[in-house]
């Protein structure tokens, strides 16, 4: 989904606004009305209001009313983290053989003393 330009609505609810142009740009499936009534000018009158709303109320207006999605899910790639897949999970502590500080034999995962000289480890 991309983001809406509010100038661009602006210019079109100006120019086509009388036939919903602008409402069909930002997704509105109202612009049906506009163009459904465009005989009767009053689509033409409410979009050159809606013209001058789309600048005056300014970007962040905008955005929060016709870019919410489009923003969420930018929001989303951004600070979409995936697990890292690397992760070795095979190897857990028991594996670990433990060295022997005095002796230097190497003794089973667990041992609380050495096989060889009796060491404490
Ligand atoms: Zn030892």
């Amino acid at each position: 989904m991309d983001m809406k330009n509010r100038y661009i609505a602006a210019l079109l609810a100006f120019f086509l606004g009388g036939l919903g142009v602008h409402k069909f740009y930002l997704g509105k499936w109202t612009g049906i009305f506009y163009l459904a009534l465009c005989w009767t000018y009053i689509p033409s009158i409410i979009a050159l209001v809606e013209a001058i709303l789309y600048l005056v109320n300014g970007e962040e207006t905008f955005n929060e009313k016709y870019n919410k999605k489009a923003m969420e899910n930018s929001y989303k790639n951004v600070t979409y983290d995936p697990t890292p897949s690397n992760q070795n999970v095979s190897s857990s502590n028991d594996d670990i053989s433990i060295v022997c500080p005095k002796c230097g034999h190497v003794n089973e995962a667990g041992s609380n003393f050495c096989e060889s000289c009796g060491q404490k480890l």
